[in-house]
């Protein structure tokens, strides 16, 4: 049979991201592609800028979009910043924590782990714990919004304990960004990381990143080249910025990112403070709903994300039946359990665009009948 057009089926994404993509962001998405040293497309880059200024709460010049997913943005953190002569105190309470230790071992860097439980935020005692054992330690990596398992760790006392040991410190946060809050500068956070297809709604593929003053600094007193030459900061940024011509470093996703432009063009006219009371406002809405029906969080009440409820999958349920008939039924996704978690929870998602009233009530009454359906 000959291969058709594609059409996906029309879903409601309540996982752990991609979120559902507003009908707005998608028509932006679909305007003219023109070129990417187009002055034109220059002067909208100039406005992703300043909006993700607005969006991470900083006045760093070094903010920019990496062209690539989440994942690139967090390597292209630690890359930029971290030679084999630093040490790195990596905190680890889930699966995107233990990708940052892969990152500084693959650096060749010294490594020291600061294990939470799973499912808790990271405890600070146990940062200044250890970061009296080794004075020697110069940066501090953490995951504000931990994904794989809903917990919200808090960055500003995690930020005031690295700086106490003069620290840099490097924040994931691919999931915190728009959906709680996030004070990049109020916090003292360095080297900041997140995606576009989180709580800003918006396709994926994009990483915004931003450095702070010193971490700029400490990225361009360099010896030792960046090694990776797509990520090189030094290089990026002949594209990212200044006035005047732009040096071509590689071909950006141009419509991607007139669909960024417009889902933080959304943030900044709902205002950053309304969005992450929204987000709150709907997860008190679906966590009320699942716990009448009996589902448990993973996550005490004061360590939750609203965009990211993690819960115990009930005894006796079948967790793959449950998704599949979600997904035909309802078409309605929902997230696994994922590394310790995978099979015993599932992660239901109110990020960005998806965090409305309609999405929790169909999430509640498709859950419903799938347990009527499967009990
Ligand atoms: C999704 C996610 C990432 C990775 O982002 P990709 O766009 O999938 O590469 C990293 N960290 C956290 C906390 C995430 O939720």
């Amino acid at each position: 049979m000959a291969i058709q057009s594609f059409n996906p089926p029309q879903r409601t994404l309540m996982g752990p991201g991609p979120s559902d993509v507003s009908q707005r962001v998608l028509a932006a998405l679909a305007r003219p592609t023109i070129g990417h040293l187009d002055p034109a497309f220059i002067g909208m880059m100039d406005e992703v800028k300043q909006l993700l200024q607005y969006a991470f709460q900083t006045s760093n010049s070094n903010t920019m979009a990496i062209s690539a997913p989440g994942s690139a943005g967090m390597e292209a953190c630690f890359v930029n910043l971290i030679t084999p002569e630093d040490t790195v105190v990596v905190c680890r309470n889930g699966v995107f924590g233990a990708r940052m230790i892969e990152n500084v071992n693959r650096i060749g860097a010294k490594l020291v782990i600061v294990d939470s439980p799973w499912g808790r935020a990271v405890d600070p005692q146990l940062l200044e714990d250890a970061l009296h054992k080794n004075p020697q330690a110069n940066f501090v990596a953490f995951v504000h919004a931990e994904t794989s398992t809903g917990a919200r760790s808090d960055a500003k006392t995690l930020c005031e304990i690295a700086k106490r040991h003069q620290c840099l410190t490097i924040v994931d946060a691919v999931t915190s960004l728009g959906g709680n809050e996030l004070r990049v500068d109020d916090w003292g956070i360095d080297a900041v990381y997140s995606g576009s297809q989180k709580c800003l709604s918006c396709v994926p593929g994009i990483s915004p990143v931003s450095f702070s003053e010193q971490a700029s600094e400490v990225i361009s007193n360099r010896t030792l080249p960046v090694q990776s030459w797509f990520l090189d900061q030094s290089l990026v940024m002949g594209y990212w910025s200044g006035t005047g011509k732009r040096a071509y470093h590689h071909t950006a996703p141009v419509n991607s990112l007139y669909a960024l432009h417009e889902s933080l063009l959304m943030l900044q006219q709902e205002g950053l403070e309304n969005s992450w009371a929204r987000h709150q406002k709907q997860h008190d809405a679906l966590a009320n709903g699942l716990t009448k029906l009996g589902l448990e969080f993973i996550v005490p009440e004061s360590e939750r994300l609203p965009q990211l409820n993690s819960v115990y999958i009930p005894k006796g349920i079948d967790d793959a039946k449950v998704r599949q008939f979600l997904l035909q039924e309802y078409n309605l996704e929902i997230g696994a359990g994922l590394g310790q978690f995978a099979g015993q929870a599932w992660r239901i998602g109110l990020m960005g665009f998806t965090a409305r009233s309609e999405n929790v009530a169909l999430c509640l009454a498709a859950l419903e009948s799938a347990f009527t359906k499967f009990k």
